[in-house]
């Protein structure tokens, strides 16, 4: 078994004032509209389960999946759809709920996609994100916590489908 070195870099409390504080803003903004969460698995599962319970406004939860070839800590670029929303975006207001945007490729691709099915808004929220890491210049509608170039694990994110199950965001070094 490989070692593991982790470190708390966020604590729980802090995920859970700034989730609180973000699903305050979201429903601020969207005044009581219908809103369709488009969450895109699995990552981001625990942080919109969190998120949509500090939304007032008529949520609508719905899932997507896509996998970005590459190795596990690295992005190539590459995306594919592993599995398609159910419900109908045309005419509504999507927020697609991510866990991390490092190099912006896969928000990208899934922005593109979905506004080609004729959505009334399109906004994007995650919760964190890696700035610096950018290979396309986008900017998240909501972002959590901006973080350096570091991999981490924890809330929903995996290093090779493990420790999404921890409460804190840590950071994983391989040793
Ligand atoms: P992007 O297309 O923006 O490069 O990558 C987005 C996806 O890469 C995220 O949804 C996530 O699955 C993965 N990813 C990027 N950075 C990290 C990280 O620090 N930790 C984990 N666990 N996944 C990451």
């Amino acid at each position: 078994m490989q070692q593991l070195d982790l470190r708390v870099l966020i604590p729980r409390q802090d995920i859970a004032d700034k989730v609180q504080e973000m699903g305050e803003i979201i429903s601020r903004d969207y005044g009581g509209q219908e809103v369709l969460l488009v969450v895109v698995l699995r990552g981001a599962a625990l942080f919109a389960a969190d998120l949509c319970r500090h939304i007032r406004a008529d949520v609508v939860l719905d899932f997507i999946a896509v996998s970005s070839y590459g190795s596990s800590t690295s992005s190539s670029g590459v995306v594919r759809f592993l599995k398609d929303l159910d419900e109908s975006v045309e005419g509504r207001h999507v927020l697609i709920i991510e866990d991390i945007v490092d190099t912006g490729l896969t928000l990208t691709y899934l922005l593109e996609n979905l506004k080609s099915r004729h959505p009334l808004s399109l906004r994007t929220c995650t919760l964190l994100d890696k700035p610096s890491c950018r290979r396309v210049n986008i900017r998240p509608d909501y972002v959590g916590f901006t973080i350096d170039d570091l991999f981490v694990v924890g809330y929903g994110l995996d290093w090779d489908q493990r420790y999404r199950h921890l409460p804190d965001i840590c950071i994983h070094q391989e040793g």
